[in-house]
């Protein structure tokens, strides 16, 4: 009983020590506390910048016994032989009749009795073991052993779409839900997770706002839009560890599938075995376009290559395969790799082709060469020596995944093009292509000649060589679907 007089005295004098600060921005609301298998939501409060927690719903919650004693003005908190006092308007509290500092005084309002945050650490965590972890600036707290993965957010504007990546430690599974009252699409994340970012800085004329959410105790991420958002895909890669979000907008038309250019009067000719095929949208993507010209010759630009190219291979493949082609651009605009990846990813598709012309500065050159994803990071990447930066990159190496059919698919091209192109290599090379790394299917980028080259350019151009380039890239991704559909049965 001495003992605790004389925690009384003590606790006199630091409440006398208590300083009064100037109002602080409110941290108040709702505060979920995550225990393993169970969770808490109580209301938390601003008091001279300090950001209070109700303690004995908290102590309730854990099943811990007490006396809330008037008369003495404390709380005394009970577990197994433990005793943990507070006493109102001190910072000093007592465990097992040890004195701990608390930077805050325990405050009494309203007969509740409300705590700073440490006193979770310095005293709950003391007298049960069971530890609190929290991040300032959040508003959550997690206790005891519950693992909680990072969930990282980003967004960008990516010429007509705009797309929020995000990416969570473990496998989750997020549910897209739409409100269109509020004209607000909500991600329900379904697990505790520690955002790494509450808000994203991100507004462009599809997105008001982007937030991180769990003030009910249900973790999730609540997008505002503009009325401009016709509609919006969730695709996930990574065994559901990355998540893409995508927003189009009103009167895009990117997404739909282009009419079928068949030849009037001939009926295509659709393989029966077509339904069976494991590869039956695919992608291709005419590289540059708009102002980007990308390399060219006295007689053609890059950017019209590829695009006569590109139109010629969605026929083809449509005649041969049956399978629904879409292409990145059908005209002359500039788009963003990511957008192009986006396309490929927004469809679902099984294939996505990327179509470029090469350029040598020795003009002898006639190089063409098939081109699959390669992260470039240097000797820190592997060992997880990325900065949190790094890993906001948009394109966060969808094809990863997909590696090792691109990998069979470029080998496929390969040999069909030697065979078609006499004399010609194609070697297989990998680069860090930004156009393929958030492609979440099999993806190759193909770049045939030498625009510097005068006898190769023209060769380009020709409409027989063109016809039999396109020939074998369509016989490869033929072969490529069917051996694929092999390896699946
Ligand atoms: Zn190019």
């Amino acid at each position: 009983m001495s003992t605790k007089r004389i925690v009384l005295l003590v606790a006199a004098l630091g409440a006398a020590l208590f300083i009064f600060g100037r109002p602080s921005r409110a941290a108040d609301g709702n505060f979920p506390i995550y225990f393993e298998g169970a969770k808490l939501v109580v209301k938390a409060q601003t008091t001279n910048r300090t950001l209070y927690l109700p303690v004995i719903e908290i102590i309730e919650f854990m099943g811990l016994p007490y006396t809330d004693s008037l008369a003495l003005e404390t709380l005394t908190i009970r577990s197994g032989n433990s005793r943990l006092v507070v006493t109102k308007n001190s910072g000093l509290i007592s465990i097992n009749d040890q004195i701990v500092f608390l930077p805050s005084p325990i405050l009494r309002e309203n007969d509740h009795w409300l705590a700073p945050i440490d006193f979770l650490s310095r005293g709950l965590t003391r007298m049960t073991r069971t530890e609190f972890r929290y991040r300032p600036g959040t508003s959550r707290i997690f206790a005891g052993v519950v693992q909680v993965p990072e969930l990282v957010m980003n967004a960008q504007s990516l010429g007509s779409i705009t797309r929020l990546t995000i990416r969570c430690g473990v496998p989750v599974d997020l549910k897209l839900r739409r409100d269109e009252q509020n004209n607000r699409a909500i991600l329900m994340v379904g697990r505790a997770v520690d955002p790494l970012r509450e808000r994203l800085d991100h507004k462009d004329r599809l997105v008001r706002s982007i937030s991180f959410d769990d003030s009910d105790g249900d973790p999730k991420i609540l997008i505002d839009l503009t009325n401009q958002v016709a509609d919006i895909k969730l695709n996930s890669t990574d065994g559901n560890r990355i998540f893409f979000v995508d927003l189009l907008r009103k009167g895009e038309t990117i997404t739909e599938a282009p009419v079928p250019a068949e030849t009037p009067g001939a009926s295509p000719k659709v393989d029966p075995t077509q339904a069976a095929r494991r590869v039956r949208v695919i992608v291709i993507d005419p590289g540059h376009g708009g102002m980007d010209t990308g390399t060219k010759s006295p007689t053609v630009l890059e950017k019209d290559l590829t695009l006569s190219l590109a139109r010629k291979l969605r026929t083809a493949l449509q005649m041969r395969l049956g399978a629904t082609v879409l292409l990145t651009r059908d005209s002359d605009i500039a788009m963003d790799n990511e957008a192009r990846s986006a396309v490929a990813n927004n469809n679902q598709a099984n294939l996505f082709v990327s179509l470029h012309a090469g350029y040598s500065s020795n003009k002898l050159d006639s190089g063409s060469s098939v081109y699959m994803m390669k992260e470039d990071f240097g000797d820190g990447f592997a060992t997880a020596a990325v900065s949190r930066d790094r890993l906001f990159l948009p394109w966060y190496l969808g094809y990863r995944l997909n590696q090792q059919a691109s990998a069979r698919a470029a080998k496929i091209l390969q040999d069909e093009l030697i065979k078609a192109i006499s004399g010609s290599r194609f070697p297989i090379r990998t680069a860090p292509l930004a156009v393929l790394s958030s492609a979440t299917m099999p993806s190759l980028l193909l770049e045939v000649g030498n625009l510097n080259n005068t006898v190769n350019a023209s060769t380009l151009t020709d409409d027989g060589f063109q016809k039999r380039l396109v020939g074998a890239i369509a016989d490869a991704i033929r072969i490529f679907s069917e051996t694929e559909q092999r390896s699946a049965n």
